[in-house]
């Protein structure tokens, strides 16, 4: 069994994979025809989803939760372990039934996975009828058009500039709190285990006044925190080809980057904390970098908490560290993957770090943003791994102390680097034997860092009832911690201080102060 734990909405998120998505508000009445559609992987594809139904939408199609009554069922799929692949094709089976009672019912498989086996899924999976890769959603309406027909319909074409910029997407299951955005797509490292460069395409950074505008957007309507997301996002790099129309101006004041604009802000940290705080530039002729766009998203409000994820340890920049230290609306929290703590092994992995310069950054990290959350990424096994190897991990994650971390054990997977170069070598038992390691280890460490917060106070952004006991609420605090406590006037949305009297290995527990 593949073993992973995590308690908090990340890039992959245990406890959503598979989910189906309805609408926040109710379209019932409108729409003729229904889509259904679940999702798998990672939040990108969560955030795909929501292109895919705004691009539904607008052709006559409304999103249901129900699968008898849907037209159209669509999985959005992941590569990124043989497992999720399994789990995608154990779920079409359960299709068939639907099929047999409704002929003109058609499945289409979307995302990583469909952009990996391309015309051979429709080979080896006959319920399916459509395969869309992740750039060709907007020739969705035309493909459905040519499966209606009886045919089967394939676009998997990759492309260099598709960002979906100027999609607006149609907000599903949302708590109408926390909203993912989608600030690039693709990734251009080539991580040697890693099938996302052949599933997802070039790296490209989507127009950084379209994201602000869908920041603003959300929180116009009561959205209170963005998760900015990208497999590299440290790498974003955005240039206008033309100076923004009614866009920024250093004259005019409206430069949310110029000395002006910035003092005074609500939402500044107390720079005297971090004496080293400085104001990032403007990027070389216009060029927009992530430090940037950060503040960009964080002077929409002070009242909108920003995240992003994922940050990669040979990008992640002292701007974007001083940037998050400015603000106090931006997350003290980053999810810095390091796969391994043997250079040997980071080598092979191809991830163009070492040891030492990840136990930098980490350092780094903690001078900048002092009370800094930190998660990571790990993979046991990879090939060729020795127990020397293995101990140097266990060493690494004993000296950071991860707040939070998801442990795999390694998946070959077809086509990557490390399939065609390594063997995989290490057997399975022992794959699993270091990843228990890892996470007993880790265990540890993350309720050891909940139990210092005990006797803490927290700004929490509440985001819901809790599950368990309706009289409580939950939500989370800067550095992503969950925490729940008694729920007495206060509502989703609200932003309360709560003190923490005690704790589990994954919950901080806690009640109102004034
Ligand atoms: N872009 C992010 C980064 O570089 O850290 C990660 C993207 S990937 C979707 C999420 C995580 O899946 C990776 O950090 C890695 O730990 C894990 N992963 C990727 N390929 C894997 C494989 N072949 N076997 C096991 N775990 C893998
Ligand atoms: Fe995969 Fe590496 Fe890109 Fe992350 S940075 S998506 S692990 S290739």
């Amino acid at each position: 069994m593949e073993l992973l734990e995590g308690i908090n909405i990340k890039e992959h998120d245990e406890n959503r994979q598979g989910e189906a998505f309805a609408p926040a508000i109710d379209t019932d009445g409108i729409f003729k025809k229904h889509f259904y559609i679940e999702s798998y992987g990672c939040a990108m594809n969560f955030a795909d989803s929501e292109v895919v139904a705004s691009i539904l939408q607008q052709n006559g199609f409304g999103a249901t939760k129900d699968l008898e009554e849907a037209d159209l069922i669509f999985v959005n799929t992941c590569s990124i372990r043989e497992k999720a692949e399994q789990t995608v094709r154990k779920r079409l089976t359960e299709f068939k039934r639907l099929k047999k009672t409704n002929p003109s019912l058609l499945v289409g498989v979307l995302g990583c996975m469909a952009e990996r086996l391309k015309e051979k899924f429709l080979q080896e999976e006959k319920l399916v009828d459509l395969v869309i890769g992740p750039d060709a959603y907007r020739t969705l309406p035309q493909l459905i058009q040519e499966a209606e027909t009886g045919q089967k319909a394939v676009n998997v074409l990759l492309s260099r500039d598709e960002t979906y910029a100027d999609i607006s997407p149609v907000r599903l299951n949302s708590n109408v709190v926390n909203a993912f955005v989608s600030i690039m797509r693709g990734c251009n490292n080539m991580c040697s285990f890693c099938v996302v460069p052949f599933t997802r395409g070039r790296e490209r950074s989507r127009d950084a006044e379209s994201i602000v505008a869908e920041c603003k957007d959300l929180f116009e309507k009561g959205y209170k925190e963005i998760t900015l997301l990208g497999q590299n996002v440290d790498s974003y790099h955005y240039v206008a080809s033309l100076p923004p129309k009614g866009g920024f101006s250093e004259s005019d004041g409206t430069n949310p980057f110029s000395e002006k604009s910035n003092s005074g802000s609500l939402n500044s940290k107390n720079l005297s904390e971090t004496a080293e705080t400085q104001v990032p530039p403007l990027g070389a002729e216009g060029a927009i970098t992530f430090a940037l766009l950060l503040e960009k998203v964080a002077l929409i409000s002070p009242d909108l908490r920003v995240r992003f994820s994922t940050s990669h340890p040979k990008d992640i920049t002292d701007d974007v560290l001083y940037t998050i230290a400015k603000y106090n609306n931006i997350c003290n929290n980053i999810h810095l993957p390091v796969q391994s703590g043997s250079t040997r092994v980071l080598q092979l992995m191809n991830r163009t770090y070492t040891r030492e310069w990840y136990l930098a950054k980490v350092k780094r990290i903690k001078e900048i943003i002092p009370d800094c959350g930190l998660s990571t990424d790990i993979i046991t096994g990879f090939c060729t791994e020795t127990e020397e190897d293995h101990q140097e991990t266990l060493s690494l994650v004993d000296h950071c102390k991860f707040d939070l971390a998801y442990m795999y054990f390694y998946s070959e997977r077809p086509g990557t680097l490390a399939a065609r170069r390594f063997e995989d070598d290490v057997p399975e038992e022992t794959k699993k034997r270091r990843l228990q390691e890892v996470i007993a280890l880790h265990r540890g460490h993350s309720f050891e860092s909940m139990k210092r917060d005990v006797g803490k106070t927290f700004t929490v952004l509440v985001e819901g009832v809790s599950k368990k006991n309706e009289e409580e609420l939950y939500g989370r605090n800067d550095q992503n911690k969950v925490i729940i406590f008694p729920k007495e006037h206060y509502k989703k949305g609200d932003y309360v201080n709560v003190l923490i009297n005690t704790c589990t290995s994954g919950t901080l527990i806690g009640q109102a102060i004034k």
